[in-house]
């Protein structure tokens, strides 16, 4: 399998060294139950997940736990899946679309559930998130988006343009507020579960990369270039398809997102901006997304585009962080007044209807995956947590075949 690359420069979350490895290279032969391809959030819920039940697990990193994309992450947990209720409703069907709604906030009341259970310490904070827009035409469509949602039993609630002004000093038409949601360092939460997982025998491996799957009897062998695992079962955490998967490669569409961290703001510049303690998203697409972090700097994110390689990358990165800076610069004049510290870009797998892949695949016996994480990864790992453990005990719940490949 191919070392994909899935994070460029420094991002808030880590210092100006990459940090030392804490767990070994694979080495020898091993034996488990569940050996986990990938030591991000989605790899660390489900190592989580799988110890918790007294399941063997092994997880092995290509490079060091949780600086893939999880250290890129802005790390808003958003019950809200990427498409709305709307548009869901007509690719799947009202009665699907409520269902996958509702598996999405479960799965993000289960991450807060487990972080808080497991007392991670990762600046994890409820937050509301608003879902904004600058336009009447879009306003409208909102405000017929949230009655769905009602009628639907999901919450949220109407912000007119001055109550959006006052939650968020934005000049806007409106917006929905949800409750319910979160922010958190993410680097920090992944860490924290696999070092859980850990303490209850996990065995946990960094610099070791996955060239080879191979069935072996009744289950499979994984090769490193020093190693080899035996499993009864294998899950692919790696974000996307990777090469070794060329067949399911077609299903993720991958785009650079863009991130600027602000110096920190003191008080006098925050009352300028007016942005209280919320999170914000856009119904542009690819959506514009803001959030403070606990030392009161601001994050800014979004622009996505296409992947480009080498020098274009390099100009690709400077025109769309200047864009996501006048982006906000528009709504926040005065942000112009506001260093930026950081910017950085990450690697988005996107799917074509922004659900992930969990579970089995036909022609890929032993093995289940959870991949395609879009700009909802928290959400969907603690959803891919949960499946797969329901699937390796042997129980069936509807929710199953939402987020299968063949859905
Ligand atoms: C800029 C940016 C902002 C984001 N913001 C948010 C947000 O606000 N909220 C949100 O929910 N999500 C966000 N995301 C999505 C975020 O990346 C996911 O939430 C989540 O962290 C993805 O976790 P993952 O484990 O699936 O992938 P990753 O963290 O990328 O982990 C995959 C791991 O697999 C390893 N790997 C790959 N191939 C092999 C191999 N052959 N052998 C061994 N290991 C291998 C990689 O080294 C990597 O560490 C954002 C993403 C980006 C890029």
């Amino acid at each position: 399998m191919q070392k994909p690359v899935l994070r460029r420069g420094r991002t808030i979350w880590l210092g100006r060294q990459t940090p030392a490895a804490r767990y070994p290279v694979l080495r020898g032969h091993h034996e488990t139950e569940v050996a986990i391809i990938g030591g991000g959030m989605t790899g660390a819920m489900i190592a989580e997940a799988f110890s918790r039940e007294g399941v063997r697990v092994a997880v092995v990193e290509a490079a060091r736990i949780g600086l893939g994309s999880t250290a890129a992450s802005t790390a808003l947990l958003l019950q809200e899946p990427d498409y709305d209720l709307k548009a869901l409703s007509e690719r799947y069907g009202k009665r699907i679309a409520k269902q996958i709604w509702i598996s999405s906030q479960d799965a993000a009341r289960d991450f807060v559930d487990t972080i808080r259970r497991l007392k991670i310490p990762c600046d994890l904070t409820k937050r509301d998130s608003l879902y904004y827009t600058l336009d009447d035409g879009s306003a409208r469509q909102l405000q017929r988006e949230l009655k769905r949602r009602h009628k639907a039993g999901l919450s949220g609630k109407w912000l007119d343009p001055s109550a959006l002004l006052r939650a968020s000093g934005i000049h806007g038409a409106g917006a929905i507020r949800t409750r319910g949601n979160a922010q958190l360092n993410p680097l920090q939460a992944c860490i924290g579960l696999i070092n859980v997982a850990a303490k209850r025998d996990a065995a946990i491996f960094e610099g070791s990369t996955i060239n080879r799957i191979r069935s072996v009897g009744d289950g499979v062998r994984l090769y490193s270039a020093n190693g080899a695992i035996d499993a009864k079962q294998v899950v692919i955490a790696t974000g996307y398809a990777t090469r070794y998967f060329r067949p399911l490669a077609g299903r993720f569409k991958l785009r650079h997102t863009y991130v600027l961290a602000t110096n920190r703001i003191n008080r006098h510049a925050r009352r300028q901006l007016g942005m209280g303690q919320v999170m914000l998203w856009d119904t542009e697409r690819p959506y514009h997304y803001v959030r403070w972090t606990s030392d009161r700097r601001l994050m800014l994110g979004g622009e996505d585009r296409p992947v480009k390689p080498g020098a274009r990358r390099r100009l690709q990165f400077a025109a769309a962080t200047g864009e996501l800076r006048d982006y906000f610069e528009r709504l926040y004049p005065a942000l112009a007044d506001v260093g930026i510290d950081i910017a950085w870009e990450g690697l988005f797998a996107m799917t074509p209807d922004g659900l992930p892949y969990i579970g089995p695949h036909r022609w890929y016996p032993r093995h289940a995956f959870a991949l395609g994480y879009g700009g909802n990864g928290m959400t969907f790992a603690a959803l891919a947590a949960r499946i797969l453990v329901e699937q390796w005990r042997g129980v069936a719940s509807p929710d199953h075949a939402l987020f299968a490949f063949n859905r």
